[in-house]
């Protein structure tokens, strides 16, 4: 497999964070950890600086807009912790190594010829930074955030984006999953067919952002943030550049898969480099039908719920709810069902019942190993656990995994240990034993990805001393749990939860 480099949208912290964020940035976690299981991975994820949006939120706070983003960063970097979630790197678009890179590709740019003076003319979304010509606005409003938008007259730099738009069609037409969902694919293909103009790359007025090297302002906040994903590997010549780009998956939401899809990869063109090989756009939360953010007043906060829930079952609940890509309705009451009937109920009671069985029966030590049913039927489940991931299937890739939760609570019903017990059959009371504990050893390393911590709760429960995140080709062999091993069960995985009012 080729080095793996996944990134998360680079966050714009014009307040606290949201589940939304959380989101995102998990599902890369899941990806980078299933990937870390089978080869080399990096995982960016960062937090977007600049912008007009910043400099007004630091203003009405009374802050110089570093002092404001310099606060605020800690809230993201503490939100991704309390989620398990282990980024390789985090960048800040206000570290000089970002801006450097920046400045630099501005320079290859105007020398080149693909960034130019002119006049810029039109409308500006401050809320989501973005241009617009008068043509695309919706009764004289935003047409993403359905907010006023400003006038803007001012003499700006340019980026020759329209020069790009034949060879975008090839590649799109050539590299038809490079986009996806479908959905967002051929949104995007309809822009390019209306035709793409060339954008403005800087802000005259504003002065919060990374310098115009030729003077004349600052750059436009997201010329600037894309290149965080190559600033991040040290472009030109770094060796995570070389070894990494072109990215494996990009993660962003759907609202900015213009950014993403159009403009990224005119820009990498431009300075030579290759487009990312996937640029992935996901639905949004709702509740109750309206998108989650904090200026829409239903933001839910995501500190909350890992402390009543634990952030593994937040993490399960996010990635088993809906299929990812689509929309997904947000309530307290779904992630209380998940959570009691998949987690409390079919996990966490299996392995209850079955280190406790062990436990009463055989003082808790691992029998000597057999090959029944489920060695066989579950022989191949690793590949297509891990297929279903790197194909962003994630909710696919649970079900497969529950596959064996089921068969594992089936087996206990069907063969009753406590009558094989009582009989003294010990040969088939053992295979069943061990079925249990082997089964439940696959459960945990085909879970670590998505719930790290109660993962390894399981493992030692389990009795396991290696690391968990060990290599699946050699780890998922049934048979791998040695005989004698010394369980040690402990507190319920996933104690009874209620709602959280
Ligand atoms: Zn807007």
């Amino acid at each position: 497999m080729r080095p793996f480099y996944v990134t998360t949208p680079i966050y714009y912290i014009s307040g606290d964070p949201h589940i939304g964020h959380a989101y995102t940035t998990i599902v890369a976690d899941v990806l980078a950890r299933t990937a870390r299981a089978c080869g080399e991975a990096r995982f960016l994820t960062g937090t977007d600086e600049h912008g007009q949006k910043v400099a007004d939120a630091a203003a009405a706070a009374g802050k110089s807009p570093q002092a404001w983003c310099d606060e605020l960063v800690p809230r993201w970097k503490q939100l991704f912790a309390l989620y398990h979630v282990e980024y390789d790197d985090f960048i800040r678009t206000t570290e000089p190594r970002h801006e450097r890179v920046v400045q630099a590709v501005f320079e290859k740019m105007h020398a080149n010829g693909d960034v130019y003076l002119g006049k810029y003319e039109g409308w500006y979304c401050v809320d989501d930074e973005t241009f617009w010509p008068q043509a695309k606005l919706i009764e004289g409003k935003c047409p993403t955030c359905g907010r006023p938008v400003q006038w803007l007259s001012e003499d700006d730099w340019f980026f020759r984006l329209s020069k790009y738009s034949d060879r975008l069609k090839e590649h799109f037409r050539a590299h038809p999953d490079w986009v996806r969902p479908r959905a967002v694919y051929n949104e995007m293909m309809a822009l390019l067919d209306e035709g793409l103009e060339d954008i403005s790359v800087s802000r005259t007025n504003l002065k919060w952002g990374i310098s115009v090297p030729q003077g004349q302002g600052v750059i436009y906040v997201w010329f600037d943030a894309l290149l965080n994903y190559i600033s991040a590997l040290g472009w030109p010549d770094g060796p995570n550049m070389r070894k990494f780009w072109p990215a494996t998956v990009q993660l962003i939401g759907k609202e900015i898969a213009r950014f993403h899809t159009l403009i990224w990869p005119a820009m990498l063109w431009s300075i030579g480099e290759a487009a990312p090989e996937l640029v992935f756009a996901h639905g949004w939360i709702t509740v109750e039908g309206e998108k989650i953010g904090k200026s829409r007043g239903n933001a839910v906060d995501p500190f909350v719920l890992a402390e009543h829930f634990g952030a593994d079952s937040l993490r399960y609940f996010l990635l088993r709810e809906a299929p990812f890509g689509s929309d997904f309705s947000y309530s307290e009451d779904k992630i209380v069902q998940r959570y009691n009937s998949d987690l409390g109920n079919d996990l966490g009671n299996l392995l209850r019942r079955s280190l406790s069985m062990l436990a009463q029966y055989r003082d808790g030590l691992v029998p000597q190993a057999v090959d029944g049913q489920l060695a066989e039927r579950f022989d191949g489940l690793g590949q297509r656990v891990r297929d279903l991931i790197f194909r962003l299937q994630f909710r696919d890739a649970l079900e497969a995994i529950w596959e064996l939760v089921t068969a594992l609570n089936r087996t206990i019903d069907e063969r009753k240990p406590w009558v094989l017990y009582k009989e003294e059959r010990r040969v088939e009371l053992d295979a069943v034993l061990y079925e249990l504990c082997e089964g439940l050893r696959w459960l945990a390393i085909l879970l670590a990805p998505f719930m790290p911590e109660r993962a390894r709760e399981m493992w030692a429960q389990l009795g396991m001393r290696e690391p968990i995140d060990a290599n699946w080709e050699t780890a998922l062999r049934w048979g791998g749990l040695a005989a004698g091993t010394q369980t040690a069960p402990s507190d319920a995985l996933f104690p009874r939860r209620e709602l959280v009012r």
